[in-house]
């Protein structure tokens, strides 16, 4: 190809008998005024007009399309890594650009020019000296405290299984981050280091709320898959921001609900709460009562979010929503039992970026479901239509 001005691997050039066909020779009077084309493009034909230097692309052998702005690294990972057609070879090679591309798998002594020029970029921003290399078989307490509370603070806030603490793949990343640090145990992580986090924590959130007047608890208990009745306490202060204050198990404690809201609100200073706020269930109502009585600055509220869902409730048992969310719940259920009217679907809202993503269902405990669950089929709408005439033909 006359554009080809790297002579790089046979295999990338290969020449295509279908490639003169399908050009236009507009396309070519173009691209010989500008940048010579990456080769990948011999494995692809052009769709579309070009918008900044960038058109759509088509997969020779597999028929894959990206209809605009197809960028040469979207290529080659396609044939790289999703092309099912593709001789192995050329995947091979392309997956090798890949590698190479984020520098990853690389070793030191790498003759590869790409690598060099990552590496040369490296050292102009950070030489390193002799004794820094030696610096890192040797850490100090105060580092390895710092990394202990990260350490706990990213399994904790990020919701990774404590056992991965130990996975060797783990273990390998941190060692070479920094091979003096030893990680711990899955134990120590989840038990000595949790707790002196937790209490860390906790000795800040009382150290700012010692300052705070006129502030609320708010509270809400709910029933554990096993029985345990859980209260949370949740103290909000002026500025709005929310503390947690405890997460209790009355059960466990043998504690009425009543004592264990006066407590909490004595152990921070009854006289900086202004408000009380839960939900309407007779015990909560009652305790409120029996605070309010004790101190009677402190206001019993009741929670407007649990008022809404009420409402809500009440709307969605109604004939005209029950029915509309009956319907909803048909559609949804039928992409989800259906595999492949489901992969169908699936591909057209990645294809046509659709807000929010696909389809919701509805569960009667968790109100807010029900507007997810209407929506997602009003933003699908076009999709929907389009898939049921495929799913029809087909
Ligand atoms: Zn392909």
């Amino acid at each position: 190809m006359s554009y080809n001005s790297y002579e790089q691997d046979d295999l990338l050039n290969q020449p295509n008998s279908e490639d003169k066909n399908t050009e236009n020779p507009d396309t070519i009077k173009k691209r010989k005024s500008g940048r010579p084309k990456n080769n990948v493009w011999n494995f692809f034909i052009e769709l579309g007009t070009r918008v900044q230097g960038h058109c759509g692309a088509k997969c020779k052998e597999c028929g894959w399309e990206k209809k605009a702005n197809a960028k040469t690294d979207d290529l080659e990972t396609h044939l790289g890594l999703r092309c099912i057609k593709v001789d192995y070879k050329i995947k091979e090679q392309y997956m090798n650009i890949i590698r190479d591309r984020e520098n990853l798998g690389q070793s030191i002594d790498n003759n590869n020019q790409s690598s060099k020029k990552v590496k040369l970029n490296h050292d102009r921003q950070h030489q390193q000296r002799i004794d820094e290399h030696y610096e890192s078989l040797n850490i100090n307490n105060s580092k390895v405290q710092m990394a202990n509370q990260a350490l706990v603070k990213l399994f904790v806030c990020c919701g990774i299984p404590f056992h991965l603490v130990q996975h060797p793949f783990f273990v390998d990343f941190v060692k070479i981050l920094c091979p003096a640090y030893i990680l711990p145990s899955r134990q120590q992580l989840s038990s000595n280091m949790l707790n002196s986090e937790i209490s860390h924590i906790q000795l800040k959130i009382d150290a700012i709320l010692e300052k705070e007047t006129y502030m609320t608890l708010g509270l809400d208990g709910w029933t554990s898959p096993v029985g345990q009745s859980f209260y949370a306490f949740i103290i909000t202060t002026q500025s709005g921001k929310e503390y947690i204050h405890s997460i209790q198990n009355l059960l466990k404690e043998s504690y009425t609900s009543t004592e264990r809201i006066i407590e909490v609100i004595e152990s921070v200073g009854a006289k900086d709460f202004s408000a009380v706020v839960s939900d309407n269930t007779s015990s909560m109502t009652k305790a409120k009562k029996i605070v309010n009585e004790k101190y009677n600055h402190i206001m019993p509220i009741r929670c407007i979010d649990h008022h809404i869902n009420l409402i809500t409730t009440d709307i969605c048992k109604l004939p005209f929503a029950e029915e509309l969310l009956k319907k909803c719940m048909k559609v949804v259920k039928y992409f989800k039992a259906s595999h492949r009217a489901g992969e169908e679907l699936y591909s057209e809202i990645l294809e046509k970026m659709v807000k929010g993503g696909g389809l919701k269902s509805y569960v009667k405990t968790c109100w807010s479901t029900a507007f997810d669950c209407t929506n997602s089929v009003l933003s699908c709408e076009t999709i929907l239509k389009n898939v049921s005439t495929f799913i029809y033909i087909n």
